[in-house]
């Protein structure tokens, strides 16, 4: 069961997570040319070796360690995460459509600053 990426992340793309992945993981990274692109970064579900080491780097708690953690309103990012693969431009606009579409469709949660968006995220 990989790990996931959510919507804390969107514009926040710190890379903390980057830095402590022991299987790089995780893209794009800061020094990957798709990354001034993308919005949010993404998990690789069969490369990501389930240790963990992401989530308490997050400084927005937007990591989740499993399909059935994320909450119900985040679960659309999970095909975000699965269809996300660097280099590969149709699949990352597929990943992005599905961001922007989770921002479109979320206008209360996602006015709420990065940082605390997990816990507002946790009683929906
Ligand atoms: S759980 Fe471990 S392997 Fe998976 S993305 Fe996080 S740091 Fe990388
Ligand atoms: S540490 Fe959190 S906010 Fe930073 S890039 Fe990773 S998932 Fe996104």
């Amino acid at each position: 069961m990989p790990f996931i990426i959510t919507d804390p992340c969107i514009e926040t793309k710190d890379t903390a997570c980057v830095d402590v992945c022991p299987v790089d993981c995780i893209h794009p990274r800061k020094d990957e040319a798709e990354f001034a692109v993308a919005t949010m970064l993404y998990i690789h579900p069969e490369e990501c070796i389930d240790c963990g080491a992401c989530v308490p780097a997050c400084p927005v708690a937007a990591i989740y360690e499993s399909i059935d953690a994320t909450p119900s309103h985040q679960k659309d990012l999970i095909e975000a995460n699965a269809v996300y693969r660097l280099g590969d431009e149709a699949l990352m606009a597929q990943a992005e459509a599905i961001v922007q579409a989770h921002v479109a469709a979320q206008p209360a949660l996602m006015a709420i600053p990065a940082a605390e968006r997990q816990a507002a995220h946790a009683t929906h």
